[in-house]
């Protein structure tokens, strides 16, 4: 045991919270699990299987390693695709529309 996971720290009223709203739960063992918000599985509240996030309460992040990484995966091949479609150019006037529905998504 040679590598050191950061913990899950939080104030007591904080954890109360999370274990009524099943954010979190304590296995037979009575180790404290954390439910990734993504695919809801619940895995040891540590950063072996959460990233580190300073601005949550707990000090992890809502999705567990694997949704994070599945989620970049995803993120990049969306870009490609958008990079392929764009370098097609066929009709230069869709190159401008995604800049304007994107301020119009955000805006809302
Ligand atoms: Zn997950």
């Amino acid at each position: 045991m040679n590598q050191i996971y950061k913990q899950a720290t939080m104030p007591s009223a904080t954890l109360a919270r999370y274990l009524s709203k099943g954010r979190y739960q304590y296995d037979e063992d009575g180790e404290l699990e954390k439910r990734c918000s993504r695919c809801k599985e619940f895995l040891p509240a540590d950063s072996e299987f959460f990233g580190a996030q300073k601005s949550n309460p707990d000090g992890l992040r809502g999705h567990c390693k694997y949704c994070d990484s599945e989620r970049k995966r995803l993120a990049a091949e969306g870009q490609k695709q958008l990079l392929n479609g764009n370098q097609l150019g066929q009709l230069p006037i869709i190159k401008q529309i995604p800049i304007f529905s994107k301020g119009e998504h955000h805006a809302r």
